[in-house]
């Protein structure tokens, strides 16, 4: 299952995307929003529509969070490039959902920070309300879908304020999308990979994480009951890298896409 977000004539709607010919196209329109399908995407409600190729579709983010919950840290590699330890218990902070960003959106560099980089990661919509989970529920009917996130950082902020809502938090720093997807087994290993102006600059793989899914969602519910919708943000592998005004992100997660957006200085 396939789907994303996208407008059509100055609405809003979700569609499933499927594969024709090797290329993603939207092909039917779904009558609800996919939180809403508690898991069942395809048995949500849905009408035929002219097929749209994903790619010459205007994309909105494919998620509609209420929270935004990242994970620090969580790959070794990237740990040590940043010069930390490897944490103990995951590391979370929160983008707001302000800062979500559509696929082809253009990321702005405020003028308050000099060093702003990229980080590719694998994104977890939340299916069903998730609360106080214990080691034996299964967190996977709780994963609605993946997608790509680029948490976008101030790294000369994140470094002088010591909390990172700042660094983490402006306008535009939360690009995420073309789609969401299952059919992922980020337990066996997803690579994910960031590309700039076409080099490749991260090549991670899933497999390598700290804690995996079910350890960063259980840590998650036992702090704040997580809602349809919401976005988990898994954290970043080794390459991270300062962007300047003119690069282009692109962030690839094999069996969803690419997440591809421009950068320019904020006006
Ligand atoms: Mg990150």
């Amino acid at each position: 299952m396939k789907y994303c977000r996208f407008d059509l004539n100055g609405s809003t709607h979700y569609g499933l995307v499927e594969s024709v010919a090797g290329s993603d196209e939207i092909t039917r329109l779904l009558l609800q929003p996919p939180q809403d399908s508690d898991g069942d995407v395809e048995g949500l409600p849905s009408r035929r529509m002219d097929r749209i190729p994903l790619a010459q579709a205007s994309l909105l983010p494919p998620v509609q969070p209420s929270k935004i919950v990242c994970v620090g840290r969580n790959y070794r590699e990237h740990a040590a490039e940043l010069g930390h330890e490897v944490p103990q218990e995951p590391l979370l902070f929160f983008k707001p959902p302000s800062s979500l960003l559509p696929p082809g959106g253009t990321i702005l560099r405020p003028k308050v920070s000099e060093r702003t980089d990229y980080e590719g990661e694998l994104g977890v919509v939340i299916a069903r309300r998730c609360h106080q989970l214990t080691e034996s529920d299964d967190v996977r009917p709780y994963i609605l879908g993946y997608t790509c996130v680029n948490d976008f950082t101030a790294r000369d902020l994140q470094n002088k304020d010591g909390q990172w809502t700042r660094a983490k938090g402006f306008d535009t720093f939360c690009p995420v999308g073309p789609l969401v997807a299952d059919g992922l087994d980020p337990w066996a290993g997803v690579l994910v990979e960031t590309r700039v102006n076409g080099d490749v600059r991260q090549s991670g793989n899933t497999q390598d994480f700290i804690f995996p899914l079910d350890v960063v969602i259980r840590y998650i519910s036992q702090i704040m009951t997580l809602e349809p919708g919401d976005l988990i943000a898994t954290g970043t592998p080794k390459g991270v890298g300062p962007v300047v005004a003119g690069d282009a992100i692109e962030v690839s997660i094999e069996g969803i896409g690419q997440l591809r957006n421009p950068v320019a200085d904020q006006p």
